[in-house]
């Protein structure tokens, strides 16, 4: 019997009226013929619950204890959906992470999938059973409980569908599907109908929270038929696809397939840095030696043998970088450390780009036009990512949507249904 893996969110079984409607979608989809085993995430709003009354504690918690207490938003959720399911005569059993076998690394607050033993989640599909897995959390090799990051409950479903070869994986949520835009943000943003592997990559690292970034490295890797959905509809969603040319058409690419944009990044300069061989690595050591990620980096040199070197770092890593920045100005003479927490980074993403030299232009254009200074500029083939204040990040997106015209869609050439 083909197996499908579905996703529900935490919008999606915030409350028992949702975890019925829940409920009943799975029982369609049984009803149909399919296997189904179901990923679910913690009740709306219950993993920021939990974090703050670990803060309120602590004002650093313990990341192995901090696992533990978050862990359990999801056996709630797990739990209660069976039940609902049970009240209409299915059989159905709840796992938590390390129950349905999957075994991380043991960094715990961000865990790395590194397996999935099904052998007990077969067996219980084999007996019939609904499977409904617990996200967001597995077990490392010490047998500690481990999270997989914010949003990690859609790399728990797409390493199920990878381990037990399912047909289609399903993310549930709250809005259609992939739009392009953030619909919150941007009212006319248009629901794409399926979008490229590699573009949802970007979109996903660059933001958009629709997805988990990890969810969708694994879905690549194991080239995992991934579907976004919404719950509360029956719209077919977004399909991520693998492959420009499907069924003899060639995909006519839009230029831009859609925008994302990320407030959660702060922005480090060191001024005034006496030139020589190697500076920048002598800069970035001891910052990647504490383990924070670094994003965009521009060096600058001045004609009296100095650099000005600088870089974004996630909001949270602030703190920590301004330190190892401040000592570094000492040891390395520099002038002085300027930092910026209050910035956005805004990213145009399509796999159309390429081929478009003139979406730069247009896009520095349209935010100059609108008043919004640009504080640095990132390209790759597929993407352009501009840092601004954060006050105008709303704004940036609206306006980018507009001149691209994003609200007539992307071209539809394509359709991988027909
Ligand atoms: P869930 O709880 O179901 O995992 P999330 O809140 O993690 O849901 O992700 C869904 C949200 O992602 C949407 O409510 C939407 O605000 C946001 N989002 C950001 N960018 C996009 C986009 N391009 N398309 C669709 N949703 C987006
Ligand atoms: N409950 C977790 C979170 O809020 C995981 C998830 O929802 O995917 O981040
Ligand atoms: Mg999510």
């Amino acid at each position: 019997m083909a197996l499908l893996v579905q996703k529900y969110g935490g919008t999606s079984v915030a409350n028992i009226e949702h975890i019925e409607h829940v409920a009943q979608r799975i029982i369609n989809t049984k009803n149909e013929g399919y296997d189904v085993v179901v990923v679910v995430s913690a009740m709306g709003g219950e993993t920021d619950r939990l974090i703050r009354l670990a803060e309120d504690l602590h004002d650093n918690p313990h990341p192995r204890e901090l696992a533990a207490l978050l862990a359990t938003g999801e056996q709630v959720s797990v739990a209660l959906l069976c039940m609902a399911l049970h009240k209409h005569g299915f059989k159905a059993r709840s796992y938590t992470g390390w129950q349905a076998g999957i075994i991380t690394d043991d960094s715990f607050k961000k865990a790395r999938i590194q397996k999935v033993q099904t052998e007990t989640i077969s067996e219980a599909l084999n007996e019939g059973n609904i499977v409904v897995v617990a996200g967001f959390q597995g077990v490392d090799s010490n047998g500690n409980i481990t999270t997989l990051g914010r949003g990690g409950s859609d790399t728990t479903a797409v390493a199920l569908a990878a381990a037990l070869n399912a047909h289609e994986c399903q993310i549930y949520t709250d809005v259609e599907g992939v739009f392009t835009a953030d619909p919150r943000i941007v009212s006319e943003a248009k629901l794409l109908k399926h979008i490229t592997f590699e573009e949802m990559l970007e979109l996903a690292s660059l933001g958009a929270k629709v997805l988990q970034i990890r969810a969708v490295e694994f879905a690549g890797k194991f080239q995992i038929p991934l579907r976004v959905a919404s719950t509360f509809s029956d719209c077919p969603g977004t399909l991520v696809t693998y492959e420009e040319k499907i069924k003899g058409k060639v995909m006519e690419q839009p230029k831009v397939s859609g925008i994302a944009f990320n407030r959660n990044e702060a922005r480090l300069t060191l001024l005034g840095v006496p030139d020589r061989l190697g500076i920048a690595g002598i800069i970035l050591g001891p910052v990647s030696e504490a383990n924070v990620d670094v994003d965009m980096i521009i060096q600058n040199d001045s004609a009296d043998g100095t650099i000005d070197f600088t870089f974004t770092v996630n909001r949270e890593d602030f703190n920590k970088a301004n330190e190892i920045l401040k000592k570094l100005a000492t040891e390395l003479d520099a002038r002085d450390v300027v930092t910026d927490n209050k910035i956005a980074k805004i990213s145009l993403v399509g796999v159309g780009m390429r081929s478009h030299p003139g979406i730069a232009t247009k896009m520095f254009t349209t935010l100059g036009n609108e008043g919004i200074g640009i504080k640095m500029i990132s390209t790759s083939e597929i993407k352009i990512s501009v840092v601004i204040d954060e006050k105008y990040t709303e704004l940036g997106v609206r306006a980018l949507h507009a001149a691209f015209r994003l609200e007539q869609g992307p071209t539809e050439e394509f359709d991988p249904e027909g």
